[in-house]
């Protein structure tokens, strides 16, 4: 066929380029998972179990599972890295689905497949659990250069990958100065977290005698009571500035510009405010406000935790809109994440079945390190019910603990074994 002939003959039968699919057509019902964290590693595993007869795929960018939960403890030398880290490939034997190491770089939800650079797949159901975002756009608007600057300078280690390397190498290095820390605005991962955080390194320069300062920037109020163990532990090291709204960041100059004050740094550890993960926005599952603007987060049934614009689709982890219109967000937690990962799996399993789900509520429990010398620890509890209008309840508890004696370890070991088939070190 000559050129004309070819072009007449695409523009009759448009010429259709199909990208490869990932794997063989199902033989059954597929359920794709896409996100390996808390909450996607949970739905998988107990997809497993309450639904053997449904093929489980799990799709991550990532080439291991790494813990954030215990990582504070790690960045300042208090743990070793091997126990954050875990296989994807064992997991998927021992509980019998199949891992995938790829990014998902688009869902079309109206072929009812994802789209990776390796492949396309197909699903019956999809659990979409891939955590959060940096939103630096709330800083920098548009400016790449800023946002890629700070990225690479300033992590802040709060989405696994290689951050977490980035922001110890600074600590190890940092030899005195003033170290800045943001926080971002509620809602945001494991709320005690950054608190725990600036206890570990308000330790590091005081048990390393460094002559340095941790600023902490914080836009909320203060939670906890860390205000008090700051000037009671930390008082030469740490100054603790609440309610400190951020107006503008400059990085390159090192400036921080509050409501209160503006503060410069020699190096600084920036959390920006943080969103839904960005698979979440292209798919089109944002929430919106009374008057139309994007929440920031994934809108899901509350319940059901099906995307409301898509039954196919569920929304598991920390990328989920507000709860319940008494409380807001459930913390945003690894428990919580497996937590409702549990709930997605019996949703799909219960639909498979063509029945109905029983009405599940999930909990949380944090364990935060509030003091290293001596060493005191703080757990936090979250549990649910539904109150007699249908609304979900909540109910904090917090318990001080003056001895701890691993308890927190004990927890992560209990999750990695129920999220990973984590049997314990020596049987490594
Ligand atoms: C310092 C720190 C301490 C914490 N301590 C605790 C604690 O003590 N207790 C507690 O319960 N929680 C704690 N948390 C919170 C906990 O880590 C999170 O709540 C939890 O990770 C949420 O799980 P998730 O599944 O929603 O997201 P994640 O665990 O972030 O998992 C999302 C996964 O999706 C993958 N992904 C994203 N996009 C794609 C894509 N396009 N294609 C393929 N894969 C993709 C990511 O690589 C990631 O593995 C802590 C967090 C931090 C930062």
């Amino acid at each position: 066929m000559n050129r004309r002939g070819f072009l007449a003959a695409s523009l009759a039968a448009p010429f259709i380029v199909r990208a490869a699919e990932l794997l063989p057509p199902a033989k059954g019902r597929r359920v794709v998972i896409v996100g390996g964290g808390w909450g996607g590693l949970s739905a998988a595993r107990h997809l497993r179990e309450l639904a053997p007869d449904l093929e489980v795929v799990l799709l991550e960018k990532n080439p291991a599972f790494r813990s954030l939960p215990m990582s504070n403890k790690w960045l300042a030398g208090l743990m070793e890295e091997k126990h954050l880290i875990h296989d994807y490939s064992s997991a998927a034997r021992a509980f019998g689905y199949t891992f995938i190491q790829a990014e998902v770089t688009a869902i079309e939800r109206d072929q009812h497949r994802v789209v990776t650079a390796q492949g396309t797949l197909s699903y019956d159901w999809l659990v979409l659990a891939v955590g959060i975002r940096y939103h630096y756009e709330a800083w920098y608007g548009d400016d790449r250069r800023a946002i890629e600057h700070t990225r690479h300078n300033y992590p802040c280690a709060y989405i696994p990958g290689n951050e977490q390397q980035a922001l110890k190498a600074k600590l190890d290095n940092f030899k005195g100065g003033d170290l800045v820390m943001t926080l971002p605005p509620m809602p945001y991962r494991c709320p005690p977290s950054p608190y725990e955080r600036a206890c570990m390194i308000g330790w590091l320069l005081k048990s390393r005698k460094i002559r340095g300062k941790l600023t902490i920037l914080d836009p909320n109020s203060h939670i906890l009571g860390f205000n008090r163990i700051f000037s009671e532990h930390y008082k030469d090291q740490i100054v603790y500035v609440p309610q400190a709204r951020i107006k503008s960041v400059d990085p390159f100059n090192k400036t921080i510009s509050t409501d209160l004050a503006d503060f410069r740094f020699d190096d600084a550890i920036l959390m920006a405010p943080q969103q839904a993960g960005d698979l979440a926005w292209q798919a089109g599952l944002i929430a919106r406000d009374d008057a139309g603007r994007p929440t920031g987060w994934a809108d899901q049934h509350p319940v059901h935790l099906h995307a409301r614009e898509d039954e196919r689709i569920f929304l598991v982890g920390d990328l989920i809109e507000k709860a319940s219109p008494l409380f807001g967000y459930y913390p945003k937690s690894g428990q919580m994440a497996s937590r409702l990962g549990r709930i997605a799996a019996r949703e799909i399993a219960a639909r498979a079945k063509g029945t109905a789900a029983e009405k599940l509520l999930p909990d949380s429990a944090c364990y935060v390190y509030t003091s290293l010398e001596p060493a005191e620890m703080t757990r936090v509890d979250s549990t649910y019910r539904f109150r007699g209008d249908g609304l979900i309840v909540q109910s904090v508890k917090q318990h001080h603990d003056p001895n701890p004696a691993g308890e927190d370890l004990q927890w992560a070991r209990s999750m990695f074994g129920e999220l990973l088939g984590f049997k314990g070190y020596e049987s490594q």
